[in-house]
């Protein structure tokens, strides 16, 4: 590991003013992925930011009836919190279904967000990667890529976000409140992580001196008929091959309105609107979600090794789709 120096911030405004003024700056709070890339010099930030003292650890309800997620909150808090729990249980489902219990006692759910993917190439540094060095080339594309996306690549990256919090907060349709120099915004959660395109080193749409400060939680959290799906090579403790978040509106057998989310086919939690609308008015069958999972999958793109993605993530909407229709 590189020296760096560490500056501990004490607000809100001193992060941020820290991080326009110090070059090569990071936030770090619970360090769950910052500190391992450190270690093995994928990133070699000069400076160190604290962010752990800003109090940024509470949920609160919100005025429209949701709840907000400070940005540090650990991720184990927020998935046993009692009125996320209840409200949002889809939410809670997919941060149990990642990591280990150690590690979500430590990470943050803002750090949840900017975790960097575990594409093998990224993280090792003896390998070509646009991502980690842009303009080097990308190692996957023709080298082993099981976990690589199937959806939304580009020639310059086929990486995938590994979240599963992430997943459920793009089917919730969460909305991410950050902090800059000049003013707050709220970044529409289908806005925040990218697609590669032809600049895969950036994975967020956050700016280099911005900070997230919460996560807010619309009033609808679509708990009575809900489901998060993932799939991956060992039960416990690996990011997902594919993982679905489901949640859907019934009125009696018919659904008003679906949100699906999917997660490891994409360099973000990916989403599709229009065919989410095919659900809309429909009855809650088989056919119909087979409809959907086909719609979802037309333009997915798989590599040597990664090809059964295709059809897994198709199964698996389905599956899921069944599950939060209770049809199963
Ligand atoms: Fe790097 Fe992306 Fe290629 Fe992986 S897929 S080697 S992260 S450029």
């Amino acid at each position: 590991m590189r020296p760096f120096k560490f500056i501990k911030a004490e607000d809100v405004d001193s992060a941020v003013s820290d991080i326009s003024t110090n070059e090569q700056a990071k936030f770090i709070a619970g360090g769950t992925n910052l500190l391992d890339l450190m270690k093995i010099d994928v990133m070699q930030p000069r400076n160190i930011i604290d962010i752990t003292g800003l109090g940024l650890n509470k949920i609160e309800e919100t005025g429209e009836g949701g709840l907000r997620l400070g940005a540090l909150v650990t991720n184990a808090d927020t998935a046993y919190h009692e009125e996320v729990h209840k409200k949002y249980p889809i939410l809670s489902h997919a941060i149990l279904a990642g990591a280990s219990p150690q590690l979500r006692n430590k990470a943050t759910d803002g750090g949840n967000l900017l975790q960097r993917t575990r594409c093998y190439y990224f993280y090792d540094t003896t390998t070509p990667c646009n991502k980690r060095e842009p303009g080097s080339g990308c190692s996957a594309i023709n080298g082993y890529n099981r976990m690589h996306a199937i959806l939304g690549a580009s020639e310059k990256c086929i990486a995938v976000h590994p979240s599963d919090m992430c997943v459920a907060l793009a089917a919730l349709g969460a909305v991410v409140q950050v902090e800059g120099p000049e003013a707050k915004r709220a970044i529409p959660f289908d806005n925040f992580h990218r697609l590669p395109g032809d600049e895969p080193e950036k994975d967020t749409n956050l700016l280099a001196d911005e900070i997230i400060t919460s996560i807010d939680l619309p009033p609808e959290g679509f708990a009575e008929n809900f489901a998060y799906l993932k799939n991956r090579d060992r039960a416990s403790y690996a990011f997902a091959l594919v993982s679905v978040a489901v949640g859907l509106q019934m009125n009696n057998e018919k659904i008003e309105e679906a949100r699906i989310a999917l997660g490891g086919v994409a360099h973000k939690p990916w989403r599709d609107k229009k065919a989410e609308a095919l659900l809309q008015n429909k009855a809650a069958t088989m056919e119909n979600f087979q409809k959907v999972a086909d719609e979802i999958l037309k333009e997915a793109k798989g590599y040597t090794y990664n090809k059964f993605k295709i059809e897994l993530a198709k199964r698996s909407i389905v599956r899921a789709l069944m599950q939060a229709a209770k049809i199963d």
